[in-house]
């Protein structure tokens, strides 16, 4: 297996760059607690260095034309997706993800929209408009310029490639600073894009804690600021770059609700609730955490979902056979652990799980409370780890006044077998991204991103195309002025 230990902390200005002065950041691996490599936080002297960089390689890059800058972009996918392999060790070792997801998940998804956005890049015009007597105006659309992009620890590889895929076909540069938790994977995806003849500055990675990403979000250089992390971060940076009337994107946290209908198909339904709550040991943003099962369906829903739970293979995720791994960090499994107390304090009936494994690394098993009210903190504040709170309902008004009755809006679910309900369902729900008899696929040709206090903006599909390029209009006369003296 590959070393894990990159060249050096920082890629900056199209090579790596180290600068020993900044504070060091141990890099854990997460199924067994070791330091597996070291990493320095960006001084002033780097986060300048990489904003200068920015800068720079942005003119060059908004010169070429859409299709050549397109081109790169789906060079970089085509590697990407030629080194899956090491691609995803590196995730997993970064995140503790089993190799059984990140070998289909991560680089494969940033590869997808790499080259999704790379066949975008040719096509990003204006308009025409024609106006009275032969007058028009045509619109221009032009990139915004140096874009930060701050990232959460869950999705390294794709967190990086999701924003920089559209900013970099809109013809913006990019300053990228990944979770201290997990700062391998950027470096990757900028030594790829590079290779792929990015030209120099267009993508930097510089590495660090909460600081760094609030000095990069209050630079007066910086046009744009796409964060994927918590609600109160995103609150934070949200107000730091209004002071500085700067674009944003904000991807944040959940606590997203699933309802199950007595008609739904019992077999989907479950491994809706188990992708929508345990892939990546419950560490996804979209996670459909709140699971409200209507009664007549709720006994059978439980029986079933924890005898499919019992298979679960709980383990080393370098091991292809396992398919749940270890949490992120010990700091994370503590908190996680505060919430599973919570649950029983408060009164939750615990189904399986809720208990650290006695093996080294950060291994929280699958967790299932049910009998859940809405009232608990388990169904109320995003917990991002392996928990699934279980609630009862009597009928569709009921459930989703209930399920609404939240501040987040990032994702919803509804399993049911008639069409008609599963529409006016979805539609009923406060979410950006919804699903019917299905949950948590995040296609880069759909938009993704949440409504409410989970965040402003949307990220793949075309749309991110809006959210990391600006159009300017230009007014045509085609008769003489008329002025009034
Ligand atoms: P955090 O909000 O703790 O951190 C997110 C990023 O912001 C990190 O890189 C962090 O740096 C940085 N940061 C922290 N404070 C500041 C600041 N004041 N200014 C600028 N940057 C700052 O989130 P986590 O990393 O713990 O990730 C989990 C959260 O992310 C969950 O709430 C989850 O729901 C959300 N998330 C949302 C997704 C979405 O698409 N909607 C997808 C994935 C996760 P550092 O941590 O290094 O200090």
């Amino acid at each position: 297996m590959q070393d894990p230990q990159p060249t050096a902390s920082h890629f900056v200005n199209g090579a790596y760059l180290e600068d020993t002065a900044g504070t060091l950041i141990d890099v854990v691996y997460p199924a067994t607690g070791a330091v597996i490599a070291q990493v320095h936080a960006a001084t002033p002297a780097v986060i300048d260095a990489a904003l200068e960089a920015a800068a720079a390689g942005q003119k060059v890059w908004a010169a070429m034309t859409g299709t050549e800058r397109g081109r790169i972009l789906r060079r970089a996918a085509d590697m990407m997706r030629d080194r899956n392999r090491a691609l995803s060790e590196l995730e997993t070792l970064d995140t503790g993800k089993p190799m059984q997801e990140t070998l289909v998940v991560d680089a494969t998804s940033g590869a997808d929209a790499l080259e999704y956005f790379g066949g975008l890049a040719g096509s990003l015009t204006g308009e025409h408009i024609p106006l009275a007597g032969g007058d028009f105006v045509y619109t221009r659309r032009v990139p915004l310029g140096v874009c930060v992009g701050i990232g959460a620890w869950n999705y390294p590889t794709q967190i990086a490639c999701w924003k920089g895929a559209p900013a970099l076909a809109c013809g913006n540069a990019m300053v990228f600073k990944p979770s201290e938790t997990t700062p391998l994977c950027a470096l990757k995806v900028a030594e790829i894009l590079h290779e792929a003849g990015l030209p120099a500055g267009v993508y930097n990675v510089i590495q660090g804690m909460g600081e760094v990403g609030g000095a990069l979000v209050t630079d007066p250089r910086v046009a744009k600021v796409s964060l994927t992390g918590s609600v109160p971060t995103g609150r934070k940076v949200y107000a730091a770059a209004a002071e500085g009337m700067k674009h944003v994107t904000m991807e944040l946290g959940g606590k997203s609700p699933m309802l199950i209908f007595d008609d739904a198909d019992l077999e989907n339904a479950v491994s809706g609730a188990i992708l929508g709550n345990f892939y990546s040991s419950g560490q996804v943003c979209s996670n459909g955490t709140r699971v409200f099962v209507q009664k007549g369906i709720k006994e059978a829903f439980l029986a079933r979902l924890s005898e499919r739970l019992a298979d679960a293979k709980i383990g080393d995720p370098m091991d292809e056979d396992v398919s749940f791994g270890p949490m992120v960090s010990e700091r994370q499994m503590r908190i996680v652990e505060g919430y599973i107390d919570a649950g029983l304090n408060e009164g939750a009936r615990l189904v399986t799980g809720g208990k650290q494994l006695e093996q080294e690394g950060f291994y929280l098993p699958p967790t299932v409370f049910a009998d859940v009210t809405d009232d608990m903190t388990i169904a109320r504040e995003e917990i991002f780890g392996p928990v699934m709170a279980v609630l009862d309902f009597e009928d569709e008004a009921e459930a989703i006044a209930r399920a609404n009755d939240t501040p987040f809006g990032l994702a919803a679910g509804v399993f049911t077998q008639d069409l008609t309900r599963g529409h006016r369902v979805i539609a009923a729900l406060e979410a950006g991204t919804g699903y019917i008899n299905t949950y948590n696929l995040a296609p880069v040709e759909a938009p993704f991103g949440g409504t409410k206090a989970s965040g402003v903006g949307r990220e793949n599909s075309k749309l991110a195309i809006d959210h990391y390029s600006e159009m300017r209009s230009v007014y045509v006369a085609m008769n003489d002025v008329e002025a009034p003296y």
